[in-house]
């Protein structure tokens, strides 16, 4: 099998995940992942359910956002996801989310502060707010770039969220995370707010988790 068709499965198989995890409901939402070896980006079509995807269904476009190949209409946001790729070589995989707790604190326009051990340590520290921006517009795209600089998940004002990772697993997983301490957050706000991590502790524990945690 062939790398662009091995990312496009790649991109169904998170999808059908991450609805499962309950992080998107419907159609919202979206995937995308760089295809190894070649500038282009594998994201999924606009509007349609995670668990009746085929490998024709994702949508391959260049770094300027042109559809190379596929029938689809892909994901409205894909100028959201290109303006990642471009400005951030270190991101190969994207997902996009909805999930409640996340948006949450997104719609408050408040940052999940970096209070807990594996949300500094697969994010990098605080998870930021960007500035508001409409869905599928090229500003989102430049106001998520900004936020995101030195962290992989970022909350979109009034909408969602998105992690981005090394790969699918790892984009889906922070997802995961973040959605998990924003609840944290809204939890420990019952009982009297959350105590942050130190700058310190939190490089520390990113350092961990990027060299040293898990098997080797
Ligand atoms: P798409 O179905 O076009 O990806 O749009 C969903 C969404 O979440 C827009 O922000
Ligand atoms: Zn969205």
């Amino acid at each position: 099998m062939n790398q662009r068709q091995k990312t496009r499965l790649n991109v169904i198989e998170t999808g059908v995940k991450m609805l499962d995890s309950s992080l998107v409901v419907g159609t919202w939402g979206n995937i995308s992942a760089r295809v190894p070896d070649e500038d282009l980006i594998a994201i999924t079509p606009s509007g349609m359910n995670y668990d009746e995807l085929v490998a024709e269904d994702i949508v391959l476009v260049d770094l300027e956002g042109n559809v190379v190949d596929g029938l689809r209409k892909p994901s409205i946001e894909v100028p959201m996801h290109v303006a990642i790729y471009q400005n951030r070589l270190d991101i190969q995989a994207i997902c996009h989310t909805h999930s409640v707790f996340a948006t949450a604190m997104a719609a408050a326009r408040k940052p999940i502060p970096g209070a807990v051990e594996d949300l500094v340590q697969i994010v990098g520290g605080d998870v930021r707010v960007c500035e508001y921006a409409l869905p599928g517009s090229k500003e989102l795209g430049q106001n998520v770039i900004k936020a995101l600089e030195g962290r992989h998940a970022v909350l979109l004002a009034n909408h969602g969220m998105l992690g981005a990772g090394r790969d699918l697993n790892e984009a889906l997983k922070i997802c995961q995370v973040v959605e998990k301490a924003a609840q944290i957050t809204i939890f420990a706000k019952v009982l009297g707010g959350v105590v942050e991590l130190s700058q310190e502790d939190i490089d520390f524990m990113r350092d961990f988790y990027l060299n040293a945690y898990g098997q080797r």
